[in-house]
C-alpha cells in the first residue's frame, strides 16, 4: 500500500517514508491511497484476542513495508504488560444505558495520546533505519498539553532521536505544564511560547516545511519528523483501538457483529474522530461519528453548515486540550470526501491560510451530513455534566463530559438511542481544579496538589502515582519564547 499527498497526488511513499517524514513537502498530509476494507469474518478473528494481537492484526493492514517481525517488535514494547494501567489497555465501561466509556487514558502520561505515541517511536525508529538510515530524527512537537507529554514520555532517550516540544505559556492546565517542564531524558527540550496552541502549530508547520532549515538540519545528519497527529504514525495507531473497542462490546455481550454503533469523540485537532472515521471506512459498522467541542466550536459550525471560518474569538476553557480553531486533521477527511481531489484541497486549505475562512461544495457537505453529527458545549455545562455524571458513580474529565454531553444532546434531539462508544481521553485528576470545581467546594487559595488531595477525599477516586509524584518537583525546563523565535529555539537545543 502507498500514501499519497493530500495536496499533490503525483506524490508517491512507502508507510516508513511517510512516518519517518511525518508531512509531505507541499504542506500536505500523507493519506494511504486506499482504505484497506476488513469483513465481519475478520472482526470475529479478532474477538477473544489481546490488544497487542489486535493492533498487529490491524496495523499490517496499513504498513504493508514492515515486516511481520517488525510489527511485532512494535506493538510488543508499546503495549506491553504493565506500561498500561489496565490488562485490556483501553478498558470499556458502561455507565447507563448505551453510554459506553472507552478509558483510552490508562497510558504513562494519563491522556489518550499515550495510545499512539508509546507506538511511534518504535514505528519512527523501525522506518528511519528502512529509510533515513543514519540521521538522527529530529522531533518537534506542538501541543496543547497533552501530545507534548506524551511524546516526550515516548521518545525520551531512544536512540537516533531528539525531541523538543513547544506550548502555549497560558493555555495548558498547571498538571500538564508540571508534566512536561519537568520531564526527564538526554534528548528532551521543553519550550514555553507566548502565544495560544494554533501560533504553536503554526509555528512548527512552518519550521517544517522552511527548505533553510531542512538544509541546516541536512548538513548536520539531521531531519525533522513530527510526532503530532499530522504524522500518519499517531493516527495508524488510533484506528486499532476504535476497532478494539467494537470487539470488546462484541465480547461483553453489549452488541452482536455486525450492530450499528455510534462514537462520540471530545475533539480539537480531528485527528481522534478522524482515526473512527477510518475505521468506519474500513468496514466497522460505525454509524453516526458524532464530534464534541467545547467553546471552540469551529467544527461544530463547519460540520453542520460546511463553512470553516476560524475568524472567531478564540476561548480558553476547562478542557484546554481542544481549545483549537484550527483543526489540521480535517484536511485528511476533506480529501478523502473531495473524491481525492487535491487541486480542490489546495484551495481550500489556501483560503483558510490566506483568509481564515471556505466553504466545501454541496456534494462534500452532504457527505459530511451523513457521516458526522457535531455539538458543543460551555464549561458550566461541562461542570454540571461532571456533577451529575459522578452522582451516577463515574467520575469524567473535562474533555470527555463535553464529549458526554454533546451525547446526551444528541439522543434528546434525535432519539437515537443506539450503543454508543464514547471516547475518554483524560484522566480526571490532569485537571482536578475544573473536575474538584463541579463536584465539591474549592478554597480559593487551593494549589494543584491541594486540589488533588481534596478531589481524592471528595470522590474517593484514586489519583495516578505518575500525577501524585509531581508533587514537589521543581521543573528543568523554564524558557518562554515569542513564536517568531521558535526556529531559534530548536537550533539552540540542537547546538548547531
Ligand atoms: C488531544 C486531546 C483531545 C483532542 O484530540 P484530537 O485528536 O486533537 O481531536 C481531547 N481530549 C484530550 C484530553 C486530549 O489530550
Amino acid at each position: 500500500m502507498l500514501y499519497t499527498s493530500t495536496r499533490d497526488k503525483s506524490v508517491k511513499v512507502t508507510s516508513a517514508q511517510a512516518i519517518a517524514q511525518g508531512i509531505s513537502k507541499d504542506g500536505g498530509l500523507f493519506v494511504p491511497e486506499t482504505i484497506p476494507a476488513i469483513s465481519k469474518d475478520f472482526v470475529d478473528s479478532l474477538v477473544g484476542l489481546d490488544y497487542i494481537s489486535r493492533a498487529k492484526k490491524v496495523l499490517s493492514l496499513y504498513l504493508t513495508d514492515y515486516t511481520e517481525d517488525e510489527i511485532d517488535m512494535c506493538v510488543g514494547g508499546a503495549y506491553a504488560k504493565g506500561k498500561f494501567s489496565s490488562d485490556k489497555v483501553s478498558p470499556i465501561k458502561t455507565i447507563a444505558k448505551g453510554e459506553n466509556i472507552l478509558e483510552l487514558w490508562r497510558g504513562p502520561t494519563c491522556a489518550f495520546k499515550d495510545m499512539a505515541l508509546q507506538l511511534l517511536p518504535y514505528l519512527l525508529t523501525t522506518a528511519a533505519k528502512k529509510t533515513v538510515a543514519d540521521k538522527t530524527i529530529v522531533i518537534l512537537v506542538a501541543t496543547s498539553g497533552d501530545t507534548g507529554k506524551a511524546a516526550l514520555e515516548g521518545f525520551k532517550d531512544v536512540p537516533g532521536t531528539k525531541i523538543m516540544v513547544f506550548y502555549p505559556n497560558d493555555g495548558v492546565s498547571p498538571m500538564q505544564k508540571l508534566q512536561m517542564t519537568t520531564q526527564a531524558g538526554e534528548n528532551v527540550a521543553v519550550c514555553a511560547i507566548n502565544g495560544n496552541f494554533d501560533d504553536a502549530q503554526n509555528g512548527v508547520k512552518k519550521i517544517f516545511t522552511d527548505k533553510d532549515v531542512a538544509a541546516k538540519l541536512d548538513s548536520k545528519g539531521m531531519m525533522f519528523s513530527s510526532a503530532n497527529s499530522i504524522n500518519w504514525g499517531r493516527l495508524v495507531p488510533q484506528i486499532v483501538y476504535y476497532i478494539s473497542a467494537y470487539c470488546d462490546l462484541i465480547e461483553n455481550g453489549t452488541i452482536k457483529n455486525g450492530d450499528e454503533v455510534n462514537v462520540v469523540v471530545p475533539t480539537g485537532n480531528f485527528g481522534n474522530i478522524l482515526a473512527a472515521y477510518y475505521a468506519k471506512k474500513m468496514g466497522v459498522p460505525f454509524a453516526k461519528l458524532i464530534c464534541a467541542s467545547n467553546a471552540n466550536n469551529v467544527l461544530t459550525d463547519f460540520l453542520k453548515t460546511g463553512t470553516y471560518d476560524r475568524n472567531r474569538k478564540f476561548f480558553t476553557t476547562t478542557s484546554p486540550s481542544m481549545d483549537i480553531l484550527i483543526s489540521s486533521n480535517l484536511e485528511r477527511l476533506l480529501y478523502h470526501l473531495s473524491g481525492e481531489n487535491d487541486e480542490t484541497i489546495r484551495e481550500w486549505m489556501g483560503l483558510l491560510s490566506s483568509e481564515g475562512k471556505y466553504t466545501v461544495n454541496e456534494e462534500v457537505k452532504s457527505l459530511i451530513l451523513d457521516l458526522f453529527d457535531a455539538g458543543c458545549c460551555d464549561d458550566k455545562e461541562t461542570a454540571e455534566t461532571i456533577a451529575a455524571t459522578y452522582k451516577n458513580g463515574y467520575l469524567l474529565d473535562t474533555h470527555t463530559a463535553v464529549a458526554v454531553k454533546v451525547y446526551e444532546d444528541y439522543v434528546k434531539a434525535t432519539g437515537d438511542d443506539k450503543e454508543t462508544v464514547i471516547a475518554s481521553t483524560a484522566n480526571p485528576y490532569k485537571f482536578s481544579a475544573a473536575v474538584l470545581g463541579a463536584v465539591a467546594e474549592v478554597p480559593a487559595d487551593a494549589d494543584e496538589f491541594q486540589q488533588v488531595e481534596l478531589l481524592k477525599e471528595a470522590t474517593g477516586e484514586p489519583c495516578p502515582e505518575q500525577l501524585a509524584t509531581l508533587k514537589g518537583k521543581s521543573p528543568r525546563f523554564t524558557d518562554c519564547c515569542n513564536k517568531e523565535d521558535m526556529v531559534n529555539k530548536v537550533y539552540e537545543m540542537l547546538g548547531i
